[in-house]
């Protein structure tokens, strides 16, 4: 996995350094709060939600540079998605994170660079900064308003 390893370190560093997406979308009208209290990785994610559709996403927030770029990618991977599919995403998402450390990822063309994240199954407290952003969407997609954690 050194390749993938590299190219997990080269992916965090460069979107921890220039978040994608970190805004508010214009015309945002769910949103949702995040809290990862084994790391303090606060993020909120907003969403322009149309016809069941992400059109725009956003966030805001601070915390390690896993979590950073883990919205900051999500945001890039879900945006113009139902919600359906983002929903989908965030399984294959997780299953990816929190899978076996000793065995190679399969190859899934729906994650796509998102693949990178496999590096976190090595590190499982790590895992909840990967995630935070993913449940704090979820949540600002079903429009509950509350906190998500990471639990
Ligand atoms: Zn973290």
């Amino acid at each position: 996995m050194s390749e993938l390893r590299e190219l997990y370190q080269t992916t965090i560093l460069d979107h921890n350094k220039s978040p994608r997406n970190f805004r508010v979308p214009e015309g945002a009208n769910h949103a949702a709060d995040g809290f990862n209290p084994l790391c303090g990785d606060k993020v909120k994610v907003h969403v322009k939600l149309e016809d069941g559709v992400v059109v725009d996403v956003g966030f805001e927030g601070s915390g390690c540079a896993i979590s950073t770029a883990s919205a900051s990618m999500m945001t890039d991977a879900v945006k113009g998605r139902p919600v359906a599919e983002a929903e989908k995403l965030f399984e294959r998402f997780h299953d990816l994170v929190t899978g076996d450390p000793l065995t190679e990822p399969e190859f899934d063309p729906e994650i796509g660079k998102l693949a990178v994240f496999a590096g976190v199954r090595e590190f499982p407290m790590r895992v909840k900064c990967a995630t935070l952003a993913w449940h704090t969407l979820r949540s600002a997609m079903e429009g509950s308003g509350e906190v998500a954690k990471t639990e």
